[in-house]
């Protein structure tokens, strides 16, 4: 897409309004609004803004910053188009007041991160598979969990808003160029997964980010509340978002394929399921971000606890799924859809890259169902569980070098001092298990 060609959809569409899209560390899209009278300043990367507004950002004397959109990212939103008056979107990079760009915007850094795997040969591709559920709001509009299957029971309506919903929202995502590959209903009551065919990482962590929003935007104009959160209700699978990936050679082959093995997988493969097992428990904070998102890695909700890889198995933190060819992928289980997914996949392929660079040997793949092994047959095989809380999870990322190299100072530093805060929050509020198991007998 170039800059002539936008201005050309511009006017054909009748575009009046314009977002200017970035991501804060917290993988929270934000919007600078502007009207078309802008839209040529925007595009060649003039607008600028008050970084210290956003979380996590800069302080107040340094707040000037640009926004440099990405052409490819232009797409018009389906749903703000009103009596033939268009809304179109475009996603930035964030630059500082003297032009560089900014190491506290993700996108920039995972850019970098992405060019340095380059430099080593591979690019990253990725397909995420974020789950969510649609929840009923209550008469004041605020969001409840009940689901609309349920409220479906009570209701003499027999219609079905949550199908309808997702209907409109694969329309909605077509209409902006996703090629959508599936969509069904999930193991729990009120629970959707849409799949969306994979791409290179940038675009992927685009694309996620987009479609959270889009299923947001339509869920809510049904009246309904769709959430990401990890794990909304207590004994019911949680959402999870599997992050499949896979390294290409700069030709465009699969570098993980390898007809004459066993598996057909290749070294490469090979050595990035290694790094990943041996440095899970430093990305999971990243993955991983919330104090809720461990309430979801326990066992018996298909959510991975331990650190081992199967071809077939769905307990495992790294499945291999059956295709091979171009679609020989890693199908790491823990993400769930909080995460930033920029971090996230910059964490999850510098450390698959550890195990690479390193030629490490993955232990041997488990076949049987690991939540039937004993602790005593876990330690024999090596395997190791994933962090228990975000305290845990915090303590991995600190500690591990790859950590810091990948998120960059910047980045490093904010994550580590928000996630603390909201673990010291959460370890001091009175919760209500604790009223239900200590108030009656103590
Ligand atoms: P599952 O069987 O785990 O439910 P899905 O069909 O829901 O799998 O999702 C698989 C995802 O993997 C899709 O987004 C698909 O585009 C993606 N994918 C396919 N080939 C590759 C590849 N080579 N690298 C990364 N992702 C891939
Ligand atoms: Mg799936
Ligand atoms: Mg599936
Ligand atoms: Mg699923
Ligand atoms: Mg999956």
């Amino acid at each position: 897409m170039t800059r002539e060609d936008i201005m050309q959809i511009i006017e054909d569409e009748n575009i009046q309004y314009f977002r200017l899209q970035f991501v804060d560390i917290f993988g929270f899209m934000k919007n600078v609004a502007i009207p078309k009278s802008q839209i040529e300043k925007a595009l060649d990367g003039k607008m600028m803004f008050d970084g210290s507004s956003i979380d996590g950002f800069v302080r107040i004397n340094e707040s000037d910053m640009y926004l440099k959109p990405d052409y490819d990212t232009f797409t018009i939103l389906p749903w703000r188009n009103k009596e033939g008056v268009s809304a179109a979107r475009i996603i930035c990079d964030v630059h500082k007041s003297n032009g560089a760009p900014f190491e506290g915007c993700p996108r920039v850094n995972l850019k970098r991160v992405l060019a340095e795997a380059k430099e080593l040969g591979y690019t990253m591709n990725v397909g995420t598979e974020a789950e969510f559920f649609l929840f009923e709001k209550d008469q004041n509009g605020v969001a409840t969990t009940i689901t609309n299957d349920v409220a479906g029971y009570f209701s003499l309506d027999p219609e079905d808003t949550a199908n309808d919903c997702r209907r409109e929202i694969i329309e909605t995502l077509e209409k902006m160029g996703f090629e959508i590959e599936a969509s069904h209903h999930e193991v729990a009551e009120g629970q959707h997964e849409i799949n969306f065919k994979y791409a290179d990482a940038l675009t992927a962590a685009d694309n996620t980010v987009t479609f959270k929003w889009v299923v947001k935007s339509i869920a809510s104009k049904y009246g309904l509340h769709a959430t990401f959160m990890p794990k909304p209700i207590f004994g019911v699978n949680g959402s999870g978002m599997h992050t499949n990936q896979s390294l290409f050679n700069l030709d465009g082959t699969n570098a993980f394929y390898d007809e004459s093995d066993p598996l057909q997988l290749s070294k490469i493969a090979y050595a990035y399921i290694a790094g990943a097992l041996k440095n899970a428990r430093a990305f999971a904070a990243v993955t991983n971000p919330l104090v809720n998102s461990y309430k979801r890695l326990v066992p018996g909700y298909e959510a991975p606890v331990y650190c081992a890889w199967s071809a077939s198995n769905r307990s495992a933190l790294i499945r291999i799924p059956a295709a091979r060819g171009l679609s020989t992928r890693t199908e790491i289980r823990c993400p769930d859809p909080s995460c930033n997914p920029y971090l996230a996949l910059a964490m999850m392929l510098n450390c698959g890259l550890d195990g690479v660079k390193n030629d490490l040997t993955p232990p041997p793949s488990v076949n049987k169902d690991i939540f039937e092994m004993t602790s005593s047959q876990m330690m024999e095989e090596g395997i190791m569980v994933m962090p228990s809380s975000l305290k845990e999870a915090i303590e991995e990322l600190k500690s591990n070098p790859i950590s810091k190299a990948t998120l960059g100072n910047h980045i490093f530093n904010k994550y580590i001092e928000a996630k603390e805060k909201e673990w010291d929050e959460y370890r001091i509020a009175v919760t209500d298990w604790e009223l239900k198991t200590y108030l009656g007998i103590y």
